[in-house]
């Protein structure tokens, strides 16, 4: 490790915001032009030896030259040389593969995307594919002089140009001075522009004059990661092709096989921790992996993994999760308290819990999700039994907004402290309490289920003794005789009102109320309206509650249809004493008329 000092440095520190590759990719936000960038003539000391070596030699052989240098090897080594083997990207290929095999090649290409995704290293294949010594086309034979001086940065015809330390006008007018002589070996003379973006307004120019009467043995390949600051007239002169940043599964796949290749064995959690720390960079990836090799002495462990990245332990977040469920602001604070030895990066810690709750909801939504390598199905599962979906909801968005208020914190502890009493504050059964009917005030604090606290007692030491109080059947807050009062003062409305209205109460458990709707009213069963039903039933109790509704077999005694009922009697009662009147009795005797019944409204 203290040959690394990136890492050193970061060790030392015991704060953890200067991470790795946060450093990487700040201070470089387009490609290096150094050791693996653009044109890979820069640090050939440090170039692996053909074949598979064992990283961790290559590694160790490195570093004495420093870690920007320790990094690179992965990412150069197995740097894709021909199109099958890039990784994503196919709806690029496939248009550059259909042009090379028909002989319609554009003159002037645009790669972008962001940084790592293969922008450079898809237009030296193209490169090579232009230039094969066996022939134009999508399959360049990567054995013949042309296609390994390309590989190796040296060919005489492939001009490769980092437009980042050339921005003067001069420099790319002496390089478009040379474009009408014809090539000197290839069959086209390629110029390889990256970072394109940077030339000053003087150099587009230049090349502009070039775009619109390119000599026909000139192929014009730009790259950027930030194609807006592009002139028009040179982005409608170039085919534009977007490139995708690369998926984590992606990513994680390659550096498994890369891993496989080289013979090393790694743990998956910990190459999906690599893979996530990427950001959607296939580079920044394999040189993370990289210094992870150099940092575990050779292992891809997740341990070594969790301290290099300085991710926290995912036990820990599993933790939080756990005690947020019990909302329990004691147990939390004494936790955070001992999450603070670790000295975490807060940040980093809200990420975590908010990829959590993506993944509960998940679960919550789809019972057969899986999970992945660092959130297991288990967990997961335990996590959707003692959370409702709105809680999901409010954590996670509680958790991403602290995350991007915790810059605004007096320190990120206490930021982080207050995110997480946020979510329970927040939460509906924290509400207030004296708006619940008589009945289901004082235990309302204590949602979670009871059959979990086996699990979780162990660590939230002060959890609540209360839990342990209400009793299921007894359903709190909503009885079964009192449900038509319960609708009244129940601010619902509109459809989902009626829903309740046509329901009656069956039963409840723990946080999960049954009711029964009338079947004739069979339409209202929808998703949206119980769950409508189901957050006004939450609040008017001040507790987070959940709604199952099922179709009665029979008509059901609902509230609605004892209203229909009243106003059925109201009516009779209104046409007996109209029927009993002695004027309307003396109409009938004297026309002999009848009344119409349905005619007949109280008032
Ligand atoms: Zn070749």
């Amino acid at each position: 490790m203290g040959s690394n000092p990136t890492l050193s440095a970061r060790s030392e520190q015991g704060q953890s915001y200067g991470v790795p590759h946060r450093f990487l990719r700040d201070d470089q936000p387009s490609t290096p032009p150094g050791p693996e960038g653009s044109n890979g003539r820069g640090a050939v000391g440090c170039r692996s030896p053909a074949g598979a070596g064992r990283l961790p030699s290559a590694g160790v052989a490195c570093s004495s030259t420093g870690a920007s240098v320790s990094y690179t090897a992965l990412a150069r080594k197995w740097r894709p040389r021909r199109f099958e083997e890039l990784t994503g990207q196919e709806h690029v290929l496939q248009a550059l593969s259909n042009a090379l095999a028909t002989n319609r090649v554009h003159h002037a290409f645009l790669f972008t995307g962001t940084r790592g995704v293969g922008k450079t290293t898809i237009a030296r294949i193209l490169a090579k594919c232009l230039n094969c010594e066996t022939g134009l086309g999508p399959t360049p034979c990567g054995e013949c002089a042309t296609c390994r001086e390309i590989d190796e940065g040296r060919f005489v015809d492939l001009i490769e140009v980092d437009a980042a330390s050339r921005t003067k006008v001069d420099d790319t007018r002496e390089l478009l001075d040379n474009v009408q002589y014809a090539p000197t070996r290839g069959r086209y003379k390629v110029y390889l522009i990256d970072e394109v973006h940077m030339l000053s307004t003087h150099s587009f120019n230049a090349l502009l004059k070039t775009l619109e009467e390119p000599p026909p043995h000139v192929k014009f390949l730009l790259a950027t990661t930030d194609p807006q600051k592009l002139p028009v007239t040179v982005l409608s002169r170039c085919l534009q092709f977007n490139l995708k940043r690369l998926s984590v599964g992606l990513i994680a796949e390659r550096m498994k096989t890369v891993l496989e290749a080289e013979g090393v064995p790694y743990e998956a959690a910990a190459v999906r921790l690599v893979a996530e720390a990427a950001d959607g960079s296939m580079r920044d990836g394999l040189s993370l992996l990289d210094q992870l090799l150099a940092f575990g002495g050779g292992k891809v462990a997740e341990t070594e993994a969790r301290t290099m990245l300085a991710t926290v332990d995912r036990k820990q977040v599993a933790q939080l999760a756990r005690l947020l469920a019990q909302l329990d602001p004691a147990a939390l604070l004494a936790f955070v308290a001992s999450l603070d030895e670790w000295a975490p990066d807060y940040g980093d810690v809200l990420d975590a819990l908010s990829t959590l709750f993506v993944r509960v909801a998940l679960k919550q939504t789809m019972p057969a999700y899986e999970g992945d390598e660092l959130h297991p199905a288990d967990l997961l599962a335990e996590l959707a039994a003692q959370l409702s979906p709105e809680d999901v909801q409010l954590f996670y968005q509680t958790a991403i907004l602290g995350r991007r208020d915790l810059a605004w914190a007096p320190d990120p502890r206490t930021g982080f402290e207050m995110t997480v009493l946020r979510m329970i504050a927040f939460r509906p059964a924290g509400g207030v309490e004296g708006s619940t009917p008589a009945g289901a005030a004082p235990q309302t604090r204590v949602a979670s289920p009871p059959a979990r606290s086996g699990a979780t007692a162990a660590v939230g030491s002060a959890s609540s003794p209360s839990a342990t109080g209400p009793s299921q059947s007894g359903a709190p807050g909503v009885d079964p005789a009192r449900w038509a009062e319960t609708l009244a003062t129940l601010e619902v409305g509109g459809a989902a009102r009626q829903l309740a209205a046509n329901c009656v109460f069956t039963s409840r458990t723990g946080n999960l109320v049954r009711l029964t709707l009338d079947p004739s009213q069979s339409l209202l069963r929808t998703t949206a309206l119980i769950e409508k039903l189901a957050q006004a039933l939450s609040r008017h109790l001040g507790e987070s509650l959940r709604v199952e509704v099922e179709l009665g077999a029979a008509p059901v005694d609902s509230p609605a249809r004892a209203e229909q009922r009243a106003v059925e009697e109201s009516l009779d009662a209104a046409r007996r004493s109209l029927e009993d009147d002695a004027t309307v009795r003396g109409f009938k005797e004297k026309f002999g008329a009848t009344l119409n019944p349905d005619s007949v409204k109280p008032v």
